[in-house]
């Protein structure tokens, strides 16, 4: 691996022993000229890497609340999974990234909320900074959490979060319809679950769908595109799967669009 000391906040830093003596219920701490960003703010050195700074976002009522996914090679491969919030981006990563098959539950980290302005982050994170790696905006949409009788406002989030039991319905490139996430008992561990619906599927949208949302790029090309070491070069590569999924995934996307004039 890197050799380095690892920062506080990390998994082996410091803050991660006395985070295990917080209890499990604990929300993120809200200290600091930067409130719910801080803990964003604190890891990261706005000098050298090319990640937006820690600021609140604005929302002009009736705008739908945005969803991203990032798959990020950092020291693993993981896609970051970020619902919009009160102004952040509440922010879960997920080591096999999200399943369209109902069967399937995959476990999701709570991290640290990230600004709105991540979500048009895509680049490389440089050797020695925190999640050191390439960033793909692998999916983006909106979202709205799910109630019995259709869709809640922010309001019903909190209630939902609060109770480690949200409902919500994404409108994504390739996430769709109704999903769950739920908190276990371990402290800050959750499971994204899909609902059964007309967006259910068995397929591994990972392999199936591997390039960005926004450029049609492959971990490689913006590795290189933003002229990564050749170590991270390589382990961009590495994250993408066989070129026989690249080249369907490429077709589907200059195929003309369905329904269209
Ligand atoms: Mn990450």
């Amino acid at each position: 691996m890197t050799g380095r000391t690892p920062r506080s906040g990390e998994p082996g830093g410091a803050s991660s022993r006395r985070a295990r003596k917080r209890p499990s219920s604990a929300a993120l701490p809200d200290l600091g000229q930067y409130g719910r960003l801080a803990e964003y703010d604190r890891k990261r050195h706005f000098g050298v890497t090319p990640e937006p700074a820690a600021k609140m976002g604005t929302r002009e009522p009736g705008r739908p609340l945005e969803f991203v996914v990032q798959k990020h090679r950092a020291g693993h491969l993981h896609y970051d999974f970020r619902l919009e919030h009160r102004g952040l981006m509440l922010s879960w990563a997920i080591p096999k990234g999200p399943s369209p098959d109902p069967v399937v539950k995959r476990l999701a980290m709570e991290v640290e909320p990230h600004p709105l302005d991540y979500n048009q982050f895509e680049g490389v994170i440089p050797e020695g900074e925190y999640g050191g790696g390439t960033v793909m905006i692998w999916d983006k949409g909106v979202w709205a959490p799910a109630t019995k009788n259709g869709l809640g406002d922010e309001g019903e989030a909190d209630r939902q979060l609060a109770k480690g039991d949200l409902k919500f319905v994404l409108l994504g490139e390739k996430l769709a319809g109704s999903w769950v996430l739920v908190r276990t008992r371990r402290e800050r561990q959750w499971l994204l679950i899909k609902h059964r619906d007309q967006y259910a599927s068995e397929d591994d949208l990972t392999i199936t769908r591997p390039l960005s949302a926004v450029s049609g790029r492959t971990m490689a090309e913006i590795a290189r595109a933003a002229g990564a070491s050749p170590r991270q070069l390589e382990q961009a590569a590495q994250a993408d799967p066989p070129a026989r999924h690249v080249s369907a995934d490429t077709a589907r996307r200059k195929a003309p669009p369905r329904g269209g004039r």
